[in-house]
This record gives structure tokens, sequence and C-alpha cells, in this order.
């Protein structure tokens, strides 16, 4: 498979571009095959600028659950931008995707709309500061919650594949205000709290991690976890960015019946466009200027654009009754014949799965914190990558980083995508 315009484009990019890209994983150093530049993409299919066509995994890191350039989203987009790109007013439309996301996330009551994920975890954390009158913050080893200082203490996705868990320029003040212990690990975590009762604001939880792979939680780990916070009076924040409306229309609350304090999302909610919210008890939220103290603010907030791509996203997924079991099925369909041809290549891999996500790791041993997912075999993973790539299929650059599904795979890509892990294992197997 010829990749020199992406390898071409790489040598020019990194000469104005730190790195050469805009986002870390993008530059690939996870892996052994080079670049990949992306030109365009259509459903489950991505095509590079060398003009090779991929089943894509990435999805835009979970965006797209109805595959690329999907009508509606399109379409919704396109004549929001025609009415004007952005005001720095507030529009009608805002209150609809805030309506939307009420709909389906009974423990919101109020919503802010930021433009990342980032700021959405940030804001969450200032709020549960504001209100608490506690400083410190407890995080989950490898879970990813934006780059912001405060949580890029033993974080996941990029920082984890760069192998700078902590990440330099952050004071010694915030790491010491960020407590990050082992996810699925509730003694740990409880021990935690006893320790610095009274001084711990909030925890904020990938409920179901995906920024180190997929870690499921265990039984019990997230309830206790909630019991624990609200004993405490510990502000309990699901980083839903991935799992809401991912999961389930509900997130991940609705699939284990927790109710948190905060909910953090993004990612479905823009459609593919600049994007997170922030919602949850409405006596924390009230906290947000211009009705409180803490103070936040966007000039793209709540961007027309995102907001018009988001709603028609949200009110497709209200219109398909059958997407969730879909995307679960075919995951499973997938999951077990990958299953399957590495048992048949006497391959130990261990694929941790939910709904439409899922990650491989080779091991075999079960994978259920970040230390285990460090423990598989990072070198086979860079082999499955190269040889799926070569034949058409694209998995996400780094080890640490979830495979997303869409309703747009169809049969014929995963039977390639079938076919291309068969091919890829045997050459592990070499
Ligand atoms: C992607 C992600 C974020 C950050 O969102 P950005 O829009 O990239 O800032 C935060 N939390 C989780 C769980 C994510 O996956």
């Amino acid at each position: 498979m010829k990749r020199a315009k992406s390898a071409k484009l790489f040598k020019e990019a990194a000469k104005y571009l730190v790195g050469g890209v805009n986002s870390p994983v993008r530059s690939f150093k996870g892996v052994d095959t080079g670049i990949i530049f992306a030109e365009r993409a259509r459903g489950p299919h991505l095509w590079d600028v060398d003009g090779n066509k991929y089943v894509d995994y990435i999805m835009s890191w979970g965006v797209h659950i109805f595959g690329h350039g999907y009508g509606p989203i399109v379409e919704a987009a396109v004549k929001s931008i025609k009415n004007g790109a952005s005001f720095g007013l507030a529009t009608k439309n805002e209150i609809e995707l805030a309506k939307e996301i009420q709909h389906y996330y009974n423990t919101i009551s109020k919503v802010r709309l930021v433009t990342s994920g980032t700021e959405a975890c940030m804001t969450a954390v200032r709020l549960a500061r504001a209100f608490t009158g506690r400083s410190k913050v407890i995080k989950f080893d490898g879970c990813y919650h934006g780059h912001f200082d405060g949580l890029l203490v033993k974080s996941g996705s990029g920082n984890l594949t760069f192998g700078i868990p902590s990440g330099k320029g952050i004071t010694a003040s915030y790491s010491r205000d960020t407590i990050s212990v082992p996810f699925n690990d509730i003694n740990i975590f409880s021990e935690t709290v006893r320790r610095n009762r009274g001084d711990i604001a909030c925890v904020i939880v990938e409920p179901v991690p995906c920024n180190t792979g997929v870690i499921l939680p265990e039984e019990g780990f997230l309830r206790r976890l909630a019991a624990i916070a609200k004993r405490e009076n510990i502000v309990l924040v699901f980083d839903e960015v991935i799992t809401g409306f991912r999961l389930s229309s509900g997130g991940a609350q609705k699939l284990f019946g927790i109710k948190p304090d905060l909910t953090c999302l993004g990612k479905i909610i823009g459609g593919g466009f600049p994007v997170g919210a922030v919602g949850g008890r409405s006596d924390i939220m009230e906290l947000l200027a211009p009705e409180g103290p803490v103070y936040q603010a966007g000039t793209l907030s709540g961007n027309p654009v995102s907001v018009a791509a988001g709603l028609a996203a949200l009110r497709c997924l209200k219109e398909d009754k059958n997407l969730y079991a879909g995307l679960e099925k075919k995951t499973g369909e997938l999951v077990a014949a990958m299953r399957k041809a590495a048992f048949a290549e006497g391959i130990p891999l261990t694929i941790n799965t939910i709904g439409s996500v899922f990650s491989v790791f080779f091991t075999d041993k079960s994978v259920g914190s970040l230390a285990d997912a460090l423990g598989s075999d990072k070198e086979k993973y860079k082999k499955l990558f190269s040889g799926l790539c070569e034949e058409g299929v694209l998995f996400p650059p780094s080890a640490f980083e979830a495979c997303f599904m869409s309703r747009a795979h169809d049969g014929a890509a995963l039977e390639r995508t079938i076919k291309g892990f068969r091919k890829a294992l045997r050459k592990i197997n070499g």
C-alpha cells in the first residue's frame, strides 16, 4: 500500500506545525506505518490522500455514530452556516439542544454548552470546588478528561501513547490537588477518601474508561464509588464525553443506573463540530456566571453550526429505536470473529467490549486497569495495526485507544475487517 503523499505532506507539515499535527495521536508515533493524512470519508469508509480506502474504526474518536457524512447532520450544518457561522449572541437552537440532552439525562437539570470536552471537564471541576469549598480532585489512572493542568496527572489517551503520563508544565500545586488512583479498586479509593476527609471537592471518572483502550467497570465498582461520594459530600462527576449517547441514549449512567451530580458530554453531541457540555444538579450548575460567581465563557460556546449538527444527530438518534441494539449486535459479532481468529492463530488476545466500543490487548490476562493495559504487548499491536492498514482497515494508531463501530458499518465492511484481521494476525505469527 502506497503512502507516499501522506509521507510527503508530513515532512512539509513538520516545518510549519509542531510535530506536523494539531493533536499528538495523529502523528502515528505509536505505530510503525508512518502517518496517514485523511482526505475524505463517507459512511464506514475513510480515504487517505494517496487514494487508499479504509474501513474506519477511529470515527473521529467516536463522534460519528451514524457513520461519516451522514445526510441529515451535514444538511443541518450547511443550512446553519448559510445563516451565519457565529453571532456571539444567544440562538434558539441552543435551547433545543439543551432540551434534547435533558430528555435523555434525568440527572441534568441545567446545561452549559462549551467548545470542547476539555472545557466541559475543566468547568465541572471548577464548579465542584466552588460548591464544596474544597480543593482536591480524585481521578483514576488512565482516564482522560482533556488537556487542562489539573487533570493531566496519570492521564490516558495520547499522554499514554507518548509515555508522558503526567506531562511537564504542570505545577506542583496542580499535582498536589489531583490524586490519581487505580480504576476498579474501591479499597484504594475508599482509603484515599478517608485520608483526605473534608478536602475532596469531586471525583471525576470515565464510567467506562475508553482512553486506555476500553476498560470495563467491575460489578458494583461504580455503585460503591457513588455511595462513598454521596456519604462524604463529594461531587460525583461522570465524564461521558465518549460514553454519552454512545453506550446508550442516556450514556453509561443509564446503563449502570448511577446518578452523578455533574455530567460532561462532547463528541457525539456536536455531530463532528467542536463541542462540549457540562450539566447536572441545578444547585451546582446555578453557581455558573451569570447566575452565580463561578466564571466560564466562550466566544464560540454554543456555536450555531455545532449546535445544529449536534441537534440533528440527537434527533436522528431518537428516530432509530434499534440503534443501540443494532450497534451492539454488530460489534459483538465482530469481536467474536476476532477472538476466534486469535484463538486459531494461537495468539493471546483480550478484547474488551461494551455496546459499540471495543479494544484489543495482546495479553492472555484480563485487562481491568491502566497497569493491566500497560502490561499488554505493544509491539504486537503495532504489527496488527500495520497489517490491518494493508488490508484496508483503520484501527486507532495506538494500543491505548478504543475502536468505534458506527451504524454505517455494513456487512461488506465487517467482512473486510474480519478477513483483514485474520491476515494481520497471520503476519504477526510471521
Ligand atoms: C475526548 C475526551 C475529552 C476531551 O474532549 P476534547 O473535545 O478533545 O477536548 C474528555 N474526556 C473524554 C472521556 C474524552 O474522550
